[in-house]
């Protein structure tokens, strides 16, 4: 059934693709003398199509409850404007094509090299013949695979200062909607395509299992930012990723500063954490940010910027500093306060 829905809404995207191509980018293309370009073109525009077709499908659902049931009102909203922005920018892949276009052929060449020397791939979903190759095992097996990377990689961009201002990006949205999920540091962003991408490649996911997966997981990832009042019980809480687990680690003095370096890093799975004993299940909800935000005595009324150019070059900005800090005392902990 999921593969009948997956192929009902390609051949949709595909549809529209061919539409959109053959009326809209075509005569520009033929126009500007630029035909040479065409089928990639022509390829790119399915991906851009998958955007906005997550985008839709993502507003239609969530919106409506952040009308009925936000968790927070707010009189201004120039800060949601700003993930607006990000969720366009990630989801139509203009960051994940450029990735692509540059890593690519790395990595044909890394597996053609991987041949030659006789090492194998990784290749998980054939664990177990007849079980593992079936396509929602190979999925589910994938999705698991990849999140509990994703956790070590959450855990890191909190661990390490410097990672940690590229992530405070995230983190400093005071204002949690359906939008904020995207808003990151572009550096973060192809840091993170390179990493997953890798791990897919090495595990032997299938470019249009790929797609699937990453669909599936950013629109989990854009519930749990959602404001609104969603509660997903006891059971399906502990199951995957909750709006009201993730809050907790937006939530200043307890998700990144708490024990150690904070809690409820997961990204799908809240189990994770639970194994690593990085799970709060408060269900209390705090005000969300970063603690030096707040005006004294409690933070220092740091900015870090209300638009998206303003708060990537601020990061910049931040980490010179960590950079220039750091040298005359070498002890200095990498605290992501
Ligand atoms: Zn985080
Ligand atoms: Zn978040």
């Amino acid at each position: 059934m999921i593969q009948e829905a997956i192929n009902f809404v390609d051949s949709g995207i595909a549809a529209v693709q061919t539409l959109v191509y053959v009326d809209g980018v075509q005569p520009l293309l033929f126009h500007f003398n630029l035909m040479g370009y065409g089928d990639d073109i022509y390829d790119a525009l399915y991906w851009v199509l998958v955007g906005v077709f997550q985008i839709g499908v993502t507003y239609a659902l969530l919106r409506p409850l952040e009308a009925l049931r936000p968790v927070e009102q707010w009189q201004d909203r120039r800060q949601v404007r700003a993930d607006v922005i990000y969720t366009w920018i990630a989801k139509l892949g203009i960051l994940n094509l450029l990735f692509f276009l540059v890593l690519q052929p790395v990595f044909s060449a890394l597996q053609s090299q991987m041949v030659i020397h006789g090492l194998p791939n990784l290749q998980l979903d054939g664990l177990y013949p007849g079980v593992t190759d079936q396509p929602l095992v190979s999925f589910l097996l994938y999705l698991v695979v990849l999140d509990f990377a994703g956790y070590w990689y959450h855990r890191w961009q909190h661990r390490f200062g410097v990672w940690w201002e590229l992530h405070a990006v995230h983190h400093s949205q005071r204002q949690l909607s359906m939008w904020s999920d995207d808003r990151n540091h572009f550096l973060d962003v192809m840091m993170q395509a390179a990493f997953f991408a890798s791990i897919a490649l090495f595990i032997g996911v299938q470019p249009a299992q790929y797609v699937v997966l990453v669909a599936v997981g950013n629109f989990l990832q854009s519930v749990q930012h959602v404001n609104a009042r969603l509660s997903y019980g006891s059971l399906l809480e502990r199951l995957i990723v909750s709006p009201t687990f993730h809050r907790r680690h937006h939530a200043i003095g307890y998700g990144h500063e708490g024990t150690r370096y904070g809690c409820n890093f997961g990204v799908l799975f809240p189990w994770w954490d639970v194994m690593f004993r990085t799970a709060s299940w408060e269900r209390a909800l705090e005000p969300t940010g970063i603690r030096d935000q707040l005006p004294a005595p409690e933070g220092r009324s740091r900015r870090y910027g209300v638009g998206v150019i303003s708060q990537q070059l601020r990061t910049f900005g931040r980490i010179a500093k960590r950079l220039a800090l750091r040298r005359p005392r070498s002890t200095l902990g990498a605290d992501a306060s």
